[in-house]
């Protein structure tokens, strides 16, 4: 294990991502925002017009959502990714979206900044091994069982294959705590920062399952040493076609920030 690339080899070691005028791992701190789900023009728009209102440069959005239930909304799909290229292109927007299996990988390459591997891939080492030959960003989620060593190795699939422009994104794990969906393993942001010279970012959405909570544990990350943080947003989540609980709302999001 000691000689692998996902290790600082010296002291002060760090891999800045870099992508249009976003730096990741240089000191600046980078929030991710926008819907779980990419809906419509309309609601992806006013999302997008807020984030740049509060000075924000980055925007996700679900394409094709790898969802636990077959009948729940899989996403727009291509359409969404096409919207989402759209309105990061007007508004001057880096994008951030899940890629759902290697066959959208052309797709992805064409129209997305930053591309998500999400917990239920981050062992597809299929897909793995063909976005470390990509030349973008890819923020890799760690899986909600996985070990600090499994979600290292799965970084280092696309280091080892050439791509080291690599965000870690803790999103929660499952363990016996039982008061929210998952437990936000925040601890792994100093230690990840101690053995790894990648950037480390959190999701408090995921991670808390609860839009409640996801302004303590952001305030929480941030104090922790986390590079970013992805947050979900929507104008009304009580409509949102998916994960409406944890998402915050446009006036929650502003408060946040
Ligand atoms: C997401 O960010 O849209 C998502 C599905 O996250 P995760 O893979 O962490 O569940
Ligand atoms: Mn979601």
């Amino acid at each position: 294990m000691k000689d692998l690339k996902v290790y600082k080899k010296h002291d002060g070691q760090k891999t800045i991502v870099k992508v249009k005028n976003v730096t990741f791992n240089d000191g600046s701190f980078n929030l991710i925002a926008g819907p779980c789900s990419i809906e419509d023009r309309k609601s992806l728009e006013k999302t997008a017009q807020l984030i740049v209102k509060n000075g924000g440069k980055l925007l996700r959005g679900g394409t094709f959502k790898l969802r636990t239930s077959p009948y729940n909304f899989q996403g727009l799909g291509k359409e969404g990714v096409e919207l989402l290229y759209e309105i990061g292109k007007k508004y001057n927007l880096v994008t951030v979206s899940e890629i759902p299996s290697i066959c959208e990988l052309e797709l992805f390459i064409e129209k997305i900044d930053i591309i998500q591997v999400g917990a239920r891939n981050m062992q597809n080492y299929a897909l793995l091994k063909k976005l470390g030959k990509v030349k973008k960003p890819i923020l890799l989620k760690r899986g909600f069982a996985s070990t600090v060593d499994e979600w290292l190795l799965a970084a280092e699939y696309l280091l080892s294959m050439g791509n080291k422009e690599v965000i870690l994104c803790e999103r929660g794990i499952r363990t016996i705590a039982n008061g929210s969906k998952a437990t936000l393993d925040l601890n792994v942001i100093p230690h990840l920062k101690k053995i790894s010279h990648l950037p480390v970012i959190v999701d408090p959405s995921h991670g808390t399952g609860l839009y409640e909570y996801v302004e303590p544990m952001s305030l929480a990350a941030i104090a922790a040493g986390a590079d970013g943080l992805i947050i979900e947003v929507h104008y009304d989540p009580k409509a949102a076609f998916s994960d409406g609980v944890q998402t915050l709302s446009l006036e929650r999001f502003e408060k946040l920030l």
